[in-house]
């Protein structure tokens, strides 16, 4: 077997808590396929086809506006077929079979292109210029193809005209599928109004997710309440030179418990070091028979994954996964976003693993190298 196929297959983190075989998408932080990462894969194989070193990979100016659009997902979505003529519009579908008219559904006298329903048809004519935008120097080009005209939007540095371009357009290809499948025929009015409220709605919830308040962060390290325990943990690595885990376990008064610094040969990514941390932290107090946990690390992307809900079939979704059914086991566990400031024994007990003098356990104590830390994390406590 060729060398870098045995390290790839050496670096998959083993799962602790055992779990069926699936199928996940290795081109997607989560595991699951999305038409944005299928299509970056796409484009880079196009790429490596067509041996064009330039653009290996690199996505054209027209796809990053589209997928930069502020805008429901599903009209980027429309937008990025519109651009690549993926468009199921009769001319296209009369050219696979002859049994469909390849005729405007609505004038009936021209043969249905994408540009013709989009923007040449009498009835999309009006739509355009009777819309809040101003695009009438666009409607005359009639010679332009459809994705040469996105070109021009793209330009126009104007984010919210943009936005409200996509929306128009997806309403227009709306209308037109309503007037097709249902035999309704809807108003500009109408179209315009769908537009703007789908805008509108989506945009706002947008702002309502940024505003959410910020995770409390504290400066210092504070203990857990009484007949509670708490792990820090933290994880270090070096490229080549694998990764370091570190994990402190205190009680309410402070008292170091139990510390841990590991080793592993394989240099992980920071996110699956520092849930690796975390599940060895835990299962540190599970061989302990301690109850009542807290865990604390200083990696945001561990404790928004384990808070979430969302499925993730990546590597460290399943390192997740572990951290949940392992924090089941306890009658009380939270997962707790701490700076680097309230971490630092864990960070040195981290780095100390690529030392010589490591010999991985440090039971009731730190290790005498990192004696000077007893103090590092002095807590005040509250009176
Ligand atoms: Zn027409």
């Amino acid at each position: 077997m060729p060398d870098h196929i045995a390290r790839e297959i050496f670096k998959i983190p083993l799962i602790h808590i055992g779990c069926k075989d699936r199928i996940a998408w290795h081109y997607s932080a989560n595991g699951k396929y999305s038409v944005k990462s299928g299509y970056r894969v796409a484009l880079s194989l196009s790429a490596q086809t067509l041996n064009c070193p330039g653009q290996s990979g690199s996505p054209s100016p027209l796809w990053k506006w589209i997928w930069n659009l502020e805008v429901p997902p599903k009209v980027r979505v429309f937008m990025w077929k519109t651009a690549h003529g993926r468009l199921p519009v009769r001319a296209a579908l009369h050219r696979r079979s002859t049994d469909t008219t390849p005729y405007c559904q609505r004038c009936g006298t021209t043969i249905e292109t994408v540009e013709h329903t989009l923007r040449d048809c009498p009835w999309s004519q009006f739509f355009w210029r009777a819309s809040p935008l101003r695009l009438d120097n666009l409607l005359h080009t009639t010679t332009a193809s459809i994705a040469d005209m996105l070109m021009v939007i793209s330009k126009m540095n104007n984010n919210d005209g943009e936005c409200l371009f996509a929306m128009l357009l997806w309403a227009l290809w709306r209308a037109r599928n309503v007037l097709i499948f249902q035999g309704k025929e809807m108003s500009h009015m109408q179209c315009f109004d769908i537009a703007l409220r789908c805008l509108n709605d989506f945009q706002s919830n947008k702002l309502r997710g940024r505003k959410q308040p910020a995770m409390p962060q504290q400066m210092d390290w504070t203990p857990p309440p009484e007949g509670h325990f708490k792990i820090n943990t933290d994880a270090s690595v070096m490229k080549n030179e694998g990764t370091g885990l570190g994990a402190v376990l205190r009680d309410h008064a402070g008292n170091i418990l139990h510390t841990r610094s590991e080793h592993l040969t394989v240099d992980y990514s920071v996110e699956i070091a520092e849930a690796l941390a975390c599940r060895k932290g835990l299962l540190l107090a599970r061989d302990l028979h301690l109850d009542h946990i807290q865990l604390e690390t200083d990696c945001m992307k561990v404790v928004q994954a384990h808070n979430s809900h969302q499925s993730d079939l990546s590597y460290f979704g399943t390192i997740i996964n572990d951290i949940r059914s392992i924090g089941n086991s306890f009658s009380s566990f939270s997962v707790i976003f701490t700076r680097r400031t309230a971490n630092t024994i864990a960070h040195n007990l981290a780095k100390f693993a690529f030392s010589n003098s490591c010999n991985g356990f440090y039971s009731g104590s730190l290790p005498p190298e990192l004696d000077f830390l007893y103090f590092a994390e002095d807590f005040s406590s509250e009176s």
